[in-house]
């Protein structure tokens, strides 16, 4: 459709959207540059409109110092300059489909109208879980949502109110409300129910944020759900008893539990939900009602990877949505390509990223069973550049074929563009012999001339090709040979018991010291000169395998036993 065409269906339309934080304020701007004639209102219950819910930790840890810092955009800016009019403390109660009219209510004079609607896009977001234990409803169990509610954490703290912090759930806002609460100083517990922190990765590859976390201070307590709270409506909460009997004191409660989709008002209005509680979408943003569109944590999507239904409550999906639920509003033929769940998370020193399926969610699913994984370590940049810091990097990828899955990476520096990169590149369908291939930008201050993307690409694609046979530290058996080709003086700081120690440059002349009835399985720091012994062996005849990842992955799934 032309874009004259487009702007004509458009004319006069009266486009209502609820919800005006990142998918709403996102199409409604959209819709605004498609379509200079229709009425675009947009309702929001709270006080602000797109504001950065992702800046609120920080606020809270005074790292962002002004409140006016967290609105990306006013009212006023959504008149002034895309003439679309903005009602904060406006709550939509109902929606009359036949009618195709919407209840709102003005939250300041309680006075209740009617609007009609041409085309409908909820963007009411989620809320956070709030699990049915006992004293879940005490004064000083929070949230953390909106800028009042960080407003409250900051005047609690400031007041010396608050000393002790309980944050209940291990996801990535309480992991960066952790950081931000230690750096003001206040002594902080983590209760989690999973055993690990930041269920996006899995779970080795969590252990370098729990190391920080403990390192930082942090009482991080995994393994254990929330079963109550105890204190009363005078003290307030006093402490976080676990499932396992543990007591935690503490003066505020931080519940970041995860979110559950905000779908109230397209329940009662009949639309159609998914299995997992959010709004039935199709790849349009369109619900079960041609006049009504959904996008952002409310809505259930596709996963890129699984092709399942799936929540992924991220900024970056919302406003995506959001554009393309206005570019269908307007005529255009946009559609949403799922989500993969690209994000990244820094708790104190390191940063955690990951993007497509994880090896948890593979195994549960049961229908890509063949894939294989890769670990590698490499530096951020080029050794020989000061401060290069290592990068624990886990690539998983279909056998059959070689389609990059999914990617983690922990690590200090560069570990966001390493997973944005092999996130665009899972977008384009594209394999681990794609990574090989891959273009990266290098100085030695940035990069290596091989990208740790790349060195991922090589592995895994060594792999494939028979050159680099690998075995995993759970798959280890006893009758296997356990060769450590480090130096001695690494052997000597510890190895694994039974191992036994040739260094790589003694190899070719020890090689009457290796078994050939057995499968030798190799290992070094991180996995390259063990790869590189590896071809050695197999070469003499040997039957060998590299134990992706080395020492310092066995000690990531040690440290997590
Ligand atoms: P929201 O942004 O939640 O907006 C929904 C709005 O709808 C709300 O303002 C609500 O008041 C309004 N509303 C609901 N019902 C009604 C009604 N009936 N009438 C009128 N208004 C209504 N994502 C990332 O990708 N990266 C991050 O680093 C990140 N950090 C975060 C940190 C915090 C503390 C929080 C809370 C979230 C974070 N997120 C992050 C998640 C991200 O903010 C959300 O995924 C995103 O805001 C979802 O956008 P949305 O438009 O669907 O919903």
């Amino acid at each position: 459709m032309s874009s004259t065409e487009s702007q004509k269906s458009s004319e006069r339309r009266r486009i209502l959207i609820v919800g005006g934080v990142a998918g709403g304020a996102s199409c409604a701007a959209r819709a605004r540059r498609l379509s200079e004639d229709a009425e675009i209102i947009i309702f929001e219950k709270g006080p602000h409109i797109s504001f950065a819910s992702c800046g609120l930790p920080y606020y809270v840890g005074d790292v962002i110092k002004e409140e006016k810092n967290l609105l990306v955009a006013t009212p006023e800016l959504f008149r002034g300059r895309f003439n679309i009019t903005v009602k904060v403390r406006h709550e939509v109660l109902s929606i009359d489909r036949k009618r195709q009219v919407i209840m709102v209510k003005d939250l300041e004079s309680g006075r209740v109208t009617e609007e009609s609607y041409d085309a409908l896009v909820l963007a009411t977001g989620s809320k956070p879980v709030k699990p049915p234990v006992p004293g879940i409803d005490l004064p000083g169990i929070v949230s953390l949502r909106t800028i009042e509610d960080s407003n409250l954490i900051r005047r609690l703290i400031e007041n010396g109110k608050v000393k002790r912090v309980a944050i209940a759930g291990g996801g990535a806002i309480g992991l960066e409300m952790a950081e931000n609460l230690v750096k003001r100083g206040i002594s902080v517990t983590m209760v989690e129910m999973l055993s690990q922190v930041l269920s996006a990765l899995d779970p080795e590859m969590a252990v370098p944020l729990q190391k920080s976390l403990i390192a930082h201070g942090v009482n991080l307590c995994l393994n254990n759900g929330v079963a109550g709270f105890e204190g009363s409506d005078d003290t307030g909460v006093q402490a976080v008893i676990t499932k396992s009997g543990k007591k935690f004191p503490c003066d505020l409660v931080l519940l970041a539990m995860g979110v559950r989709p905000d779908i109230g008002l397209a329940k009662a209005a009949g639309l159609e939900l998914g299995k997992l509680g959010g709004i039935r979408v199709d790849d349009r943003m369109r619900t079960s009602d041609v006049r009504i569109w959904a996008v952002g944590d409310a809505v259930e999507t596709r996963d890129f990877i699984t092709g399942e239904w799936t929540l992924v409550p991220l900024a970056g999906p919302a406003s995506r949505q959001g554009r393309i639920a206005a570019d269908v509003i307007m005529g255009r033929e946009s559609r949403f390509r799922g989500v993969q769940g690209t994000m990244v998370c820094k708790v104190f020193d390191i940063t955690a990223a990951a993007t497509g399926a994880n090896e948890k969610a593979l195994r549960a699913g049961g229908k890509l069973t063949r894939y294989e994984k890769v670990y590698l370590h490499p530096g951020h940049h080029a050794g020989y550049y000061p401060g290069a810091k290592p990068i624990s990097l886990k690539l998983i990828f279909s056998l059959s074929d070689g389609q990059i899955l999914g990617a983690q990476a922990v690590g200090q520096e560069g570990v966001e563009k390493r997973i944005d990169v092999i996130s665009m590149a899972i977008q384009k369908g594209s394999t681990v012999f794609d990574l090989e291939e891959a273009e990266m930008c290098y100085a030695p201050q940035f990069s290596s001339a091989k990208d740790p993307v790349n060195m991922a690409g090589m592995v895994a694609a060594n792999v494939l090709r028979g050159d680099n046979p690998i075995k995993h530290w759970e798959d280890l058996t006893d009758s296997t040979f356990i060769l450590d080709v480090r130096e001695p003086f690494e052997f000597n700081q510890g190895h694994l018991d039974g191992a036994v120690n040739i260094p790589l440059p003694a190899l070719r002349s020890r090689l009457g010291e290796i078994p050939r009835d057995r499968e030798i399985n190799l290992y070094c720091a991180a996995g390259q000169r063990s790869y590189y012994a590896v071809r050695i062996l197999s070469l003499n005849g040997f039957k060998v395998k590299n134990i992706s990842g080395g020492w310092l992955t066995y000690n990531q799934q040690k440290v997590r036993e």
